[in-house]
């Protein structure tokens, strides 16, 4: 079925666009219209992606940005770069870059901890400022910020101490967001993904896979695509009433 075209003439950023669900992502936006910056640590796998992005009836092109999201001196140039290819700020912001160090919490590292928290929460915290920085200044009345959380966040998950609190901590940072920017009208929400098929999840053991693939009401892992849908609704009018909010995406696994 064809996507509706909610996104037409909007300017959207996703990070993480290289690969797995920010990938889709991409591709949904760019399907309802939106034009897409997408943004990677990987310049290929982002460029990749704007291959596969179908251009809209406006026209509108979609362009790659190799950018560390941890990084507040990259993220001042990713902004800029994007203003000046785009001519105004993205509308929309989808931040999916993110990275796993699984260990148990008696061998984690403090290195460890430090990277999963650094790209996952505070690259979290520099894209959601930069954006939202750049709209307020824009005179914006419309904007849409939406991080990818985990359900891991929110009930914990053997191995995942670091990814849990630093996952944990984009739902708070987001909802508080939520708060702040009501009033120039950006929306702030959370999308807390369950399993999913994605390069993420293939390094987990097979076993572990399986396991967990038992323990979901719905009888599969999600695909990145099932993210995806989620992200273009809440991009979208359509949840125009919905901010602070976090949306499982798990088929109803609780752990
Ligand atoms: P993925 O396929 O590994 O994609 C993550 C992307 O983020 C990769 O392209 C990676 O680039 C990029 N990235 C990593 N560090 C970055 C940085 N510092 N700056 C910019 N880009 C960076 O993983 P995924 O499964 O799609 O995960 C996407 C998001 O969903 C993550 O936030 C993840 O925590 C979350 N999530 C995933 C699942 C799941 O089951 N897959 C479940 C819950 C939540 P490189 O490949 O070059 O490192």
């Amino acid at each position: 079925m064809a996507a509706p075209l909610r996104l037409l003439g909007r300017l959207a950023v996703v990070t993480g666009g290289g690969s797995g669900i920010g990938r889709a992502v991409a591709q949904r936006l760019a399907r309802e219209g939106a034009a897409v910056a997408v943004v990677d640590l990987n310049d290929s796998a982002a460029n990749e992606t704007v291959q596969t992005l179908s251009s809209d009836q406006l026209g509108h092109e979609h362009a790659a940005f190799v950018a560390d999201v941890s990084a507040s001196e990259n993220v001042e140039r990713l902004m800029n770069q994007i203003q000046s290819r785009f001519s105004r700020p993205p509308c929309i912001s989808v931040n999916s870059a993110g990275v796993t160090m699984d260990e148990f919490l008696l061998r984690q590292t403090e290195e460890a901890f430090d990277l999963v928290l650094k790209v996952n929460l505070k690259g979290t915290f520099l894209i959601t400022q930069a954006v939202a920085r750049a709209l307020v200044a824009s005179g914006t009345t419309r904007g849409s910020i939406i991080n990818i959380g985990s359900i891991v966040g929110k009930v914990g998950n053997v191995g995942q101490t670091n990814y849990a609190a630093s996952k944990a901590g984009v739902e708070a940072l987001t909802k508080t967001a939520a708060k702040e920017l009501a009033r120039y009208g950006i929306r702030c929400n959370t999308v807390l993904p369950g399993f999913i098929d994605t390069p993420m999840t293939e390094k987990v053991p097979q076993k572990v896979l399986d396991k967990f693939a038992g323990m979901i009401p719905l009888g599969r892992l999600g695909n990145p695509s099932d993210v995806a849908d989620v992200c273009a609704f809440l991009a979208s009018d359509d949840s125009g009433y919905i901010t602070g909010a976090s949306i499982e995406v798990t088929g109803g696994v609780f752990l």
